[in-house]
């Protein structure tokens, strides 16, 4: 099968498309045959060598597709089944092999390009949203990358929650999509001091909770945006890692700080299923909108690379093997 690898960690020309066998599926796994497979950030911090992985490796994090063989153990899934899945590193390939358990059945209306633009980006909203700081009516909350994949989601979840959403984004295109996902005020932070602007647009009380996956450039004022007791999400790093942090400068409103990531809010299958049912079920509602702004063959990986690392990209970029 043809499948992305790569052999040493670097820029976007180290994803080099090779032929490699297909996988078998071991005691608990099962074989998948991948339709679509979705782009996500963390993809560039594996091939960076940011996130570490032992190496040669198939990068990718998220993927949907038809199960076509399980092992003899395999109870949760058959073959046959319409599945996507997230965060499980090895996707951009044709066929990847995963544990049966951590597969997503795919509903029979939500086609198989959809499943795998929100498999990943829709269940991190979904989690950010609903559990690590669970909005409420009323409350407010800042939104980095706000026409991003998850940005744009994100913003949707927080509308549906009934809060008041601040969002910035680098360019006025970007704005103008960030105020179709919802937003209710949207920031250049390319060309406005966003933590003024939070100040002003909230009389000065700041907000309850700042969702940050940007960091190295947006850390301190995202800290400053926050009111009495609100919650920093450091969720990301699209700029670089924020330097190390000194606690007492959360005691000036009692803030909370928290680094949240996907795999420990799906641990169980009972969470993966339960945030993903969510996702699919706000989808066939017609809940919740996802953009897919661009579909590359999975051999021009290194461009979707260079796209999304140069901020070129918005919403959702999808890869098709073949
Ligand atoms: P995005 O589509 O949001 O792309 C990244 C965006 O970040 C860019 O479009 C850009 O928007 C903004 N950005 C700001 N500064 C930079 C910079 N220096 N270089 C590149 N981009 C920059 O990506 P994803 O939706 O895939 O992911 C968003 C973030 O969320 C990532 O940091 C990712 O790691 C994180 N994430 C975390 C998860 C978790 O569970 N912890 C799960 C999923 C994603 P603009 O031009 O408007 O500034």
């Amino acid at each position: 099968m043809k499948a992305v690898r790569v052999h040493e960690v670097g820029g976007p020309d180290v994803l080099r498309y090779e032929d490699i066998p297909v996988p078998i599926p071991g005691p608990g796994q099962a074989l998948v045959k991948i339709e679509a497979i979705g782009l996500n950030f963390i993809d560039c911090y594996f091939r960076a060598g940011l996130y570490k992985v032992p190496l040669p490796f198939t990068p990718g994090n998220e993927g949907a597709g038809t199960v076509t063989a399980v092992a003899p153990d395999v109870t949760v899934i058959k073959v046959g089944d319409r599945v996507s899945y997230a965060p499980i590193i090895g996707s951009y390939a044709e066929y990847q092999v995963v544990a049966a358990d951590r597969l997503v059945p795919v509903p029979a209306s939500v086609d198989f390009r959809t499943a795998a633009a929100v498999t990943l980006q829709g269940m991190t909203a979904q989690y950010l949203a609903c559990s690590t700081y669970p909005l409420k009516p009323g409350d407010t909350c800042l939104i980095h990358a706000g026409a991003g994949g998850v940005g744009q989601l994100l913003i949707q979840v927080a509308k549906m929650r009934g809060a008041r959403v601040f969002a910035t984004v680098s360019t006025k295109e970007k704005a103008a999509l960030a105020r179709q996902a919802g937003a209710d005020e949207v920031i250049l932070y390319s060309e406005q001091d966003f933590e003024a602007e939070v100040m002003r647009l909230t009389g000065g009380k700041g907000v309850n909770v700042v969702y940050d996956s940007v960091a190295k450039t947006t850390f301190d004022k995202s800290l400053n945006c926050l009111g009495l007791r609100g919650m920093l999400a450091l969720f990301g790093q699209s700029s670089g890692p924020v330097p190390p942090l000194e606690v007492s400068r959360l005691a000036k409103n009692s803030l909370f700080l928290t680094r949240p990531g996907l795999g420990q809010y799906t641990a169980t299958r009972e969470k993966l299923l339960q945030r993903a049912a969510d996702v699919f079920g706000w989808i066939q509602a017609g809940k919740l909108k996802v953009r897919i702004s661009q579909t590359l063959s999975l051999k021009d990986a290194s461009e979707a690379h260079r796209l999304l690392e140069g901020r070129k990209t918005t919403g959702k970029v999808l890869l098709v093997p073949g």
